[in-house]
């Protein structure tokens, strides 16, 4: 009997971030065909998708896509008539969403519509992942965190981010849509952007133990994260899709630590024992092993409003998708500094 392949099409926005290159690594795998979008400036950076070795995949397009363009969004989704479409493109960084609030709003809140109205448009069948946050969460409700917590965002991203979320969920009430948020908690990688902390951590401890860098400066120290592999919460958003009904689900490792464990452990990687004296704004790290002060806090890094504690309880993705990480913070973070090391050795760092 003859039977009929159909190879699946994704559209996944933000192919240029952290997680759009590791989960059209993880689609590309499965078989599908994929369609990455990216935003049209002077020069365009691949880097993360020739870092994966995907870029010239032949099951790989690339797209020219604004997500605060409506139009776009529907001649795009018309045109290319997906399967599924992830939803990774936003200004995703909480720091600048103070000083751009309204970008914020129009890329993270309402460009999320700008799909949800093309699918309605366009084929209300097409299957729709909506890239939500822990920070949603904000001030501390609950401990851990789940899918039930009361939110409480305390930054002009995580209220972009919730209104994105609620009108996932809306989407999938009022049209039923398959419209899935995944409340996902932090996640880093050798991939992730040097803005964020855990790779500004490990790309000046690459620095710094290469004679490269004196000293690294930091902000809040004791804000405190579920941080996860990104590579293994991409598989997360796909198992999301492939579930029988669409739905809200947590990922997250339910372990946390301070941004000032992170720095331990990341300078412990290259074999530097830290001590740390002092405290808020005065507070520095020592190399025990030649008295010189690596770390100071700097106050440009702290924000109008923190979100002190996060940590997730991903018990429903556990139960219901088979979802888990395996990743150890101590393995992740590993792995973050020796791709440093390496990339400020050969002198190629993104
Ligand atoms: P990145 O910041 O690495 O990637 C964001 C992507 O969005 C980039 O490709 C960026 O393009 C694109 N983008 C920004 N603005 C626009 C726009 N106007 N139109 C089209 N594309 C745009 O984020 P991550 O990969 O780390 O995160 C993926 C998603 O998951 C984001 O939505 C993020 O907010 C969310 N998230 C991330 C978490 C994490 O810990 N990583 C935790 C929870 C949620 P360009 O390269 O041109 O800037
Ligand atoms: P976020 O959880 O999405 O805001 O991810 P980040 O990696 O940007 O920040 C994680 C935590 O680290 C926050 O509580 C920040 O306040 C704290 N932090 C402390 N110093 C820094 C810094 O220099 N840069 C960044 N990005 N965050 C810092």
């Amino acid at each position: 009997m003859n039977q009929v392949m159909t190879v699946k099409k994704a559209i996944i926005t933000g192919i240029t971030g952290q997680d759009g290159a590791y989960l059209a690594q993880l689609l590309l795998e499965k078989g599908y065909q994929v369609f990455g979008t990216y935003r049209r400036t002077s020069s365009v950076n691949f880097w993360r998708i020739e870092d994966l070795g995907i870029q010239s995949h032949s099951n790989l397009k690339l797209v020219e896509f604004d997500l605060t363009d409506q139009a776009n969004a529907i001649r795009m989704v018309a045109e290319i008539q997906p399967d599924e479409i992830y939803n990774l493109a936003a200004q995703s960084f909480v720091g600048v969403s103070f000083e751009q609030p309204l970008a914020t709003a129009q890329i993270t809140g309402l460009g999320c519509v700008h799909l949800l109205e093309a699918i309605r448009i366009v084929n209300p069948k097409i299957r729709f992942y909506q890239a939500s946050t822990s920070e949603m969460f904000g001030l501390v409700q609950e401990i851990p965190q789940q899918e039930t917590t009361p939110f409480y965002p305390r930054s002009p991203y995580g209220v972009a981010k919730l209104y994105a979320h609620w009108m996932c969920v809306n989407y999938r009430e009022s049209y039923g849509i398959f419209a899935s948020s995944g409340i996902l908690f932090n996640h880093e990688s050798p991939l992730r952007g040097k803005e964020f902390v855990t790779r500004k951590i490990t790309d000046s401890v690459a620095k710094i133990y290469l004679g490269k860098q004196d000293c690294l400066e930091l902000g809040n120290m004791d804000a405190k994260r579920d941080w996860g592999f990104a590579k293994e919460y991409v598989e997360g958003m796909w198992r999301m899709l492939q579930a029988e009904h669409s739905d809200t689900y947590v990922l997250a490792t339910n372990r946390t630590e301070t941004v000032r464990d992170f720095v331990r452990m990341a300078f412990k990687a290259v074999g530097i024992t830290l001590r740390f004296e002092g405290q808020a704004e005065a507070e520095i790290a020592i190399n025990t092993a030649n008295e010189q002060v690596l770390v100071r806090v700097n106050p440009q890094f702290y924000r109008p409003a923190e979100v002190d504690l996060l940590i997730g309880n991903p018990q429903k993705a556990i139960d219901e998708l088979g979802w888990y990480p395996t990743t150890s913070l101590e393995e992740l973070c590993a792995m973050m500094v020796k791709a440093d090391l390496e990339r400020n050795q050969t002198g190629h760092s993104f």
